[in-house]
């Protein structure tokens, strides 16, 4: 299904000038104006000073108010005390799932699935649009190459290309076609490169090329636009030295003229006041800024609402700016249908009945366990007989309130399964399986407090370590595996959660090499919402299954993966690295002018480091499973291709394992020569597939000049002739190549 906007442009038109003609200047502005719920959340609808501001006119939407009786007051104040009577939009941050939660975005994009990751989204928004909401702050298209920044745990990673398939199935998931009541709108967010702060640290500085930019980091915004995302976010961040909230060529020459976007555009919360901070003026000058640059709503901070009058009046802004704005928020109105019908979204016995549904619940189970990532399994010791006795030890292996992982605020996370809880279930009847903490998540108990934001309490223990270690020695003593679930808190990835050492923390780590002295064997359960320094576990431990944020039904998935009733297949979307110093380390990196001979040592005035490879520890598109799989050659159909020719490229793929099990089967491209310099490889396309034990399996590939376009240094999107380079593997490293020549 397309998620284009329905083709009643014209009548669309028409109803909003009317409309439009109908207003006040004040009442145009009103509808540029996005406060948060305020007072309503906890008073009565009709009473509250938000209230008062709708009946004026002032306001176009609100955002996360929880509850479709609450919205539906709300809504009622618009409609019937507002002079125009003009429907107000309900947004929220609907990331991963609403009650019931998915696991977290980068996790999601870890099942190379845009089916799945479509489904998920349209689940969420069933569930949403089930409890008053019309319009999400999601996706995410913010391609990440540095895990320091807390934020990568709500994106799909660091791959242009894979980003783009992911964000528009996000945005067809959530959007449909609109014409039904389950359908919300989607919002792509944050534009631009607010991925890429320096140093990792969120809100940061960004900087980067034009070329790179096109190349590297808007590919998925645009990917959103072209998949007919009804809204976008500005960014916090500055590029090119102008803040993206004020920033006319993002917001107009870019996204409108370029890519011809008819949608809204949202700042971030407090985005035009933040302007002021960052050194662009006052709030009048930075509200015009804003609203010149292409903004039309305001989030938060209610510039727009009381300083455009005056801008206007002064010359700082025109009437066709301000009307621009509001004809686009009232578009987006229309677009939902709330002009239709003000209450399309609001109604409760949907909300009685269609969240947190035992199916909805099952489908979370059931892609969680498709995001799970095996990196390491030594001996076949996972999956896991029934009937060994377990002992599962660590402080995030019975809490059920960090599951669903960071922006999760709808969920009632008391109601997710814990891993424990998952163990139990799946093992069944008569199964052992013992519990200790074993240590706390940290040992300062203000850092763990900070890890514990929006009350995910972790339940600190005031019990010394080394007690806690003698605990969980003594509760292990009879099992026959260890189960160490450890890691991060669900709240240290996500907003402001930047961290610099990004190694499991310290006391953790204290615990698990206890555990492993017992000589018993130990899988090490990694929760974490970003890529992990994990060189030392990658060395000790015999099995390592990373869950990321699975969501409210992972505890339950995680014991599916264990167990082997689900064989894993996700793969990373991230490249980790051996040490933070490497970061950013990426797969799609340039090769330079000195760089090291493939598989070579240190090299005096190569591009190395003195104390570690530029290798990573997992490359990207890594991810093991129960299944082992065997990549032949690589075969092309043609090695020398002309113009507008399709090239085939082809392996066989062989599962040598005993039990059948899926595949993400990647092709990599490399450009030898061009006008710029060329990535040492780019993605150019995946399969997914499942291959019975024993069996093999032909996968082809079809490549033509699309595939070998590039922005140019003039910016320009096309190919150029010369020597590529076709590789197939099962991740980024492990690829078979073919050489290719293509010309005009
Ligand atoms: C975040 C956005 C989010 C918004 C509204 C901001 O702090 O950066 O991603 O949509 O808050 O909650």
């Amino acid at each position: 299904m397309s998620a284009r906007l329905p083709a009643q442009d014209t009548k669309m038109k028409a109803f909003v000038a009317d409309l439009m003609g109908r207003m006040t200047l004040e009442e145009k502005i009103g509808q540029l104006n996005l406060p948060g719920a305020g007072d309503i959340t906890t008073g009565q609808a009709g009473n509250s000073d938000i209230a008062t501001k709708i009946k004026k006119g002032q306001v176009g939407g609100l955002f996360n108010i929880k509850g479709v009786a609450k919205i539906q007051a709300v809504q009622k104040v618009a409609v019937e005390n507002s002079r125009l009577k003009i429907p107000l939009i309900f947004g929220m941050d609907v990331i991963h799932g609403y009650e019931t939660v998915f696991p977290i975005p980068l996790a999601l994009s870890c099942s190379w699935d845009p089916k799945a990751v479509e489904q998920s989204a349209r689940l969420a928004a069933r569930e949403a649009s089930a409890d008053g909401i019309c319009w999400t702050f999601s996706p995410m298209a913010d391609i990440c190459r540095d895990p320091r920044w807390g934020r990568i745990a709500e994106g799909n990673g660091e791959d242009p290309y894979l980003a783009c398939q992911l964000t528009k199935a996000m945005v067809t998931g959530y959007q449909g076609d609109f014409s039904r009541n389950d359908q919300i709108m989607a919002c792509v967010k944050h534009y631009a490169l607010y991925g890429a702060p320096e140093a990792g640290r969120d809100y940061n500085t960004t900087d980067m090329s034009r070329v790179r930019m096109f190349n590297e980091y808007l590919p998925p915004y645009k990917a959103a636009v072209d998949a007919g995302v009804g809204s976008l976010m500005a960014s916090f961040n500055e590029v090119d030295g102008i803040p993206a909230t004020g920033n006319r060529y993002l917001l107009t020459d870019v996204l409108r003229q370029r890519w011809g976007f008819q949608g809204m555009v949202v700042t971030d919360y407090t985005g035009i006041n933040e302007m002021m901070d960052h050194g662009m003026g006052d709030l009048p000058t930075v509200s015009a800024l804003a609203l010149k640059a292409g903004v039309d709503m305001d989030m938060v901070g209610e510039g727009f609402l009381t300083t455009l009058q005056a801008s206007l009046k002064q010359g700082k802004v025109t009437q066709a700016q301000i009307d621009n704005a509001c004809r686009h928020v009232l578009e987006a109105k229309y677009k939902l249908g709330l002009f239709q019908n003000p209450y399309k979204f609001c109604d409760e016995q949907r909300a009685a009945h269609q969240l947190f549904t035992p199916e909805n619940r099952q489908a979370a189970r059931t892609l969680a366990a498709d995001c799970f990532v095996l990196l390491k399994n030594q001996n076949h010791l996972l999956p896991l007989a029934k009937g060994r006795k377990l002992a599962v030890v660590g402080p995030l292996g019975d809490n059920r309130l960090n599951m669903p992982g960071t922006w999760a605020v709808a969920v009632d996370a008391s109601k997710s399964v814990s891993l424990l809880e998952g163990l139990k279930a799946v093992a069944g009847e008569g199964a052992q399986i013992v519990y200790a903490k074993g240590s706390n998540l940290e040992a300062d108990a203000a850092l763990e407090e900070r890890a514990s934001a929006f009350g995910k309490t972790l339940n600190r223990d005031p019990r010394p370590a080394a007690e806690l270690i003698q605990e969980a020695l003594t509760v292990s003593q009879d099992a026959d595996v260890i189960v160490a679930a450890l890691g991060e808190s669900a709240e240290m990835s996500g907003e402001s959660s930047s961290r610099s050492n990004i190694e499991i923390p310290q006391v953790q780590k204290e615990l698990l090499q206890a555990l492993l002295q017992t000589g018993k064997p130990v899988v090490l359960v990694l929760f974490t919402g970003r890529p992990l320094a994990l060189k030392s576990e990658d060395e000790r431990v015999p099995a390592i299954l990373n869950v990321w944020f699975g969501g409210t039904e992972s505890g339950l998935a995680i014991a599916d993966v264990l167990f082997g009733k689900v064989n894993p297949s996700a793969k990373l979307t991230t490249t980790w690295p051996q040490t933070v110093g490497q970061v950013p380390l990426y797969y799609n990196h340039k090769n330079t002018g000195r760089p090291l001979k493939a598989g070579a040592g240190f090299e005096k005035f190569r591009s190395n480091y003195l104390d570690v490879s530029n290798q990573p520890l997992y490359p990207f598109g890594y991810g093991m499973s129960y299944s082992d799989f065997s990549y032949s050659e690589v075969k092309l159909d043609k090695n020398r291709a002309h113009g507008n020719d399709t090239v085939t490229a082809s392996v066989t793929l062989t599962n040598r394992g005993s039990v059948d099990g899926k595949e993400v089967v990647q092709l990599y491209l490399r450009s030898m020569v061009g006008s710029i310099t060329r990535p040492v490889k780019e993605l150019k396309g995946f399969k997914k597939l499942l291959v019975k034990a024993g069996e093999s399996t032909t996968v082809s590939f079809a490549l033509t000049p699309e595939d070998l376009k590039f922005y140019n240094s003039e910016l320009k999107y096309d190919w150029e002739p010369g020597e590529f380079v076709v590789m197939i593997g099962g991740n980024s490293r492990d690829v078979k190549s073919a050489p290719l020549r293509w010309d005009r």
